[in-house]
């Protein structure tokens, strides 16, 4: 038997959300049926609103407790309090490998819509519309998920602070700790001080890297930055950036992490780099944009530029390993959190768009 559900539609792109009362389609084998209690909202549902056909619901980072079962799951029960976090197809190289933030078929799994065969998870009055959004579709009261990107959760923190860590804290805590290894004494500059850079700032500081540099434009994020472990900020609208870093790691940093998708800044953290310097990428902008930094940059300091797919994590490990160092307070990530209804939707994107909340998260009352 199908079921209904509240979710917010999205119908034309720069429009407000709807919520709407849409139906689900029956649980695969493999899946798993999630009463949401929250979701996180993510910058990337803000870019993918031009990627995927409307109307669509999106929301990737659900947190709630398992209601049903699909017959071949083993790993999850009902009533299991879990996080839903990225997919991965679990047959291609990269995932045989154990590797499933490479999986070659991530792009599909995250943008296409609909299940990989091309079904659809979601009706709107007996029509189909674009669910499965990193196969998940959290902004509704219910998300049909695959078992094995369905994380049970342990410890009593609530889904309301759970839901900011499946993409954005497990992204940038991840890009410090398994993408880039960064290491005691390394010297790390953070771009962009959203939830992602946040994050990254505090695995940093958890590691020691030294001397911390956050850049960003907003003083408030800077402020809080320097909470959370940094040791200098750089306002990013302050004059030219690169001398700026460069008075504070006179050869340049180890490693630079641009989350930003501001082209300046990319070309920042490569300019900052010392010799054989790491810069990670967390996002880009526009498919296909081009970037005004030169090759050489990258060759004459025997440099790597490398871009990172949800930290490098694999989220049944890393995100119980985060809540782990949250209760032991090593990981504070509850301080960039700002809570809404989830009929306050528009207000939660209209407020993060604007820069005034840096991780909305929304609860659903059932
Ligand atoms: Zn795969
Ligand atoms: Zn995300």
């Amino acid at each position: 038997m199908s079921l209904n559900a509240t979710a917010a539609v999205l119908h034309q792109a720069e429009q407000p959300f709807t919520l709407e009362t849409i139906e689900l389609d029956e649980l695969r084998p493999d899946e798993v049926l999630v009463r949401n209690e929250a979701s996180g909202i993510c910058h990337t549902d803000v870019l993918a609103t031009g990627r995927v056909p409307l109307p669509a619901v999106f929301g990737h980072e659900a947190a709630g407790v398992v209601e049903k079962v699909g017959s071949a799951v083993t790993r999850i029960r009902p009533g299991d309090r879990v996080l839903i976090s990225y997919p991965w197809c679990g047959a291609c190289p990269h995932c045989d490998r154990g590797e499933p933030y490479l999986c070659s078929r991530h792009m599909e799994l995250v943008f296409g819509g609909t299940r990989l065969d091309g079904s659809h998870t979601l009706m709107l009055q007996g029509q189909p519309i674009s669910g499965a959004f990193f196969q998940q579709s959290s902004f509704a009261t219910h998300s049909i998920a695959l078992e094995r990107a369905v994380v049970p959760v342990h410890g009593d923190l609530p889904s309301r602070y759970l839901a900011a860590t499946p993409c954005g804290v497990q992204t940038g805590a991840g890009a410090i700790l398994y993408s880039l290894r960064v290491s005691a004494a390394e010297s790390l500059v953070v771009f962009g001080v959203g939830a992602v850079g946040l994050s990254a700032i505090i695995a940093g500081h958890l590691v020691g890297a030294t001397p911390l540099i956050a850049v960003d434009r907003i003083p408030e994020r800077l402020a809080l930055a320097r909470e959370l472990g940094a040791t200098h900020t750089v306002n990013a609208i302050g004059g030219e950036l690169i001398a700026q870093i460069r008075e504070v790691a006179r050869n340049g940093v180890d490693v630079s992490l641009e989350t930003s998708g501001n082209e300046h800044a990319l070309e920042a953290a490569i300019g900052s780099l010392a010799t054989g310097g790491r810069c990670g990428m967390v996002i880009a902008p526009h498919l296909g944009q081009k970037y005004p930094f030169s090759p050489s940059e990258i060759f004459t300091r025997a440099a790597t530029l490398i871009g990172i797919i949800q930290g490098s994590a694999v989220p049944r490990v890393f995100l119980n390993t985060l809540l782990q160092l949250h209760a032991k307070g090593r990981f504070p990530f509850e301080r960039m959190v700002r809570h809404y209804d989830f009929s306050d939707i528009n207000r939660a994107f209209e407020d993060a768009k604007a820069g005034r909340t840096i991780k909305p998260v929304l609860e659903f009352r059932q």
